[in-house]
């Protein structure tokens, strides 16, 4: 089986089968990586790929995966980004055990 060279940020060169790779290609922009667990380490790297890299990899037998950005993404917002301070006070609502039956109290006062 043909091994292909990478490079682990921690090990440096290692070797690596067809199966250890994926290629993945995200279909909103275009953009490419791809990734594989180190055998020597076993850290999962990733690492951004042009075209010429996935043509390459893609001809030696790598699976290719394709995913997109979050639709939400197109989406308008108003308003501000939520802050740090609502995030931890929304994580101690959550955190009480009530939060549901406070929230599910609040829509029926709002349909009443
Ligand atoms: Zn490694």
């Amino acid at each position: 089986m043909p091994l292909i060279k990478a490079s682990c940020p921690t090990c440096g060169d290692v070797e690596l089968t067809m199966e250890d790779i994926r290629v993945l290609v995200c279909s909103t922009d275009g953009q490419a990586s791809y990734n594989f667990r180190c055998p020597s380490c076993a850290v999962r790297v990733s690492k951004a790929a042009d075209k010429a890299v996935v043509d390459v990899l893609i001809s030696a037998g790598v699976a290719l995966s394709f995913w997109r950005m979050p639709a939400e993404l197109e989406e308008e917002h108003d308003g501000e980004p939520i802050s740090y301070d609502e995030l931890v006070q929304f994580h101690y609502e959550l955190a009480d055990g009530a939060f549901f039956e406070r929230l599910s109290e609040s829509a029926r006062k709002r349909e009443d």
